[in-house]
């Protein structure tokens, strides 16, 4: 019996196997399993839940944080291509398998956007291999913040002058996209933390693209980074609440007035804050 029941369980990891090569549609068991709030876009956060015997969940090789009670959270880069691979790992009766989801990633249209800036600020060159350190370690650090649960705030309302993704030109020279929203304010207006997060980078001297540059970590892999600022109300390792003030508007570094740039990432992937967010709210 012990024999025929074995043999029946490789049947069945066979088969899950055949069906993953294959990319058939999953199982109907396995759909149940794994439940995403929304829908996978270009530069969207997907929230979703999972439940047992899944044991983890892989994003085109990117690990996915799942907490205790199935919560978890996806972000879909920019250039995301049109399919996703979710890899699904559950242990079942002392077996682990694992599955893939093939996941439609609805594609985006960018704008052009003209920038009265020069692409390299002076100084660049020199300067700037000791920033993308910086940010880079920043980026490194993993924090159990929990902001990543909740419901995300702008930092900043106001007239939106800049959308996440347009491909940007620099007096006539092509740049890179933009990699967040702009929200123009005078200097000086508060910004406030749109989740809990720990500071991973406040940096009192302004670097040559970002100015005074603030990043939060909000748990998950899910982090802000707060660009051009006039002044940083927190330090570095500091645990920030929601809603709580954590500098002021400014326009330092790139910027060509007065203005609030927030980017969102989750693992490397670059999101819209407007699907982060919402909408900005009417003030
Ligand atoms: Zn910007």
């Amino acid at each position: 019996v012990k024999a025929l029941l074995a043999a029946a369980v490789a049947l069945s990891v066979a088969g899950m196997t055949l069906a993953a090569q294959r990319q058939v549609e999953p199982a109907p068991a396995f759909q149940a399993e794994v439940r995403l709030d929304g829908m996978p876009t270009q530069g969207a956060l997907v929230r979703g839940r999972a439940s047992p015997p899944v044991t983890a969940l892989i994003l085109d090789d990117q690990p996915v944080t799942l907490a205790a009670d199935g919560s978890f959270v996806l972000g879909f880069d920019r250039d995301a291509p049109a399919i996703a691979i979710l890899k699904v790992r559950s242990a079942r009766a002392g077996l682990s398998m694992t599955d893939e989801r093939r996941l439609r990633v609805a594609p985006r249209a960018w704008r052009l956007e003209q920038v009265d800036a020069a692409y390299r600020p002076p100084g660049f060159d020199v300067r700037r291999p000791a920033e993308l350190e910086r940010i880079a370690a920043a980026r490194a650090v993993a924090t159990d913040a929990q902001g990543w649960r909740q419901a995300f705030r702008w930092p900043a309302t106001g007239r939106l002058s800049g959308l996440f993704g347009a491909q940007r030109i620099y007096r006539g020279q092509p740049g890179g996209y933009h990699g967040g929203a702009d929200v123009a304010l005078p200097t000086g207006a508060p910004v406030t933390a749109p989740a809990d997060g720990v500071v991973v980078l406040a940096a009192a001297a302004p670097f040559t693209l970002e100015g005074r540059l603030l990043m939060l970590d909000h748990g998950a892999g899910l982090s802000s980074a707060f660009l051009h600022l006039s002044r940083i109300d927190v330090r570095e390792g500091e645990a920030v609440r929601q809603g709580q003030r954590i500098g002021a508007v400014g326009a330092t570094g790139r910027a060509t007035g007065p203005h609030l740039h927030w980017g969102v990432q989750w693992r490397g992937a670059k999101l819209d804050p407007l699907l982060v967010a919402g909408a900005m709210p009417v003030r």
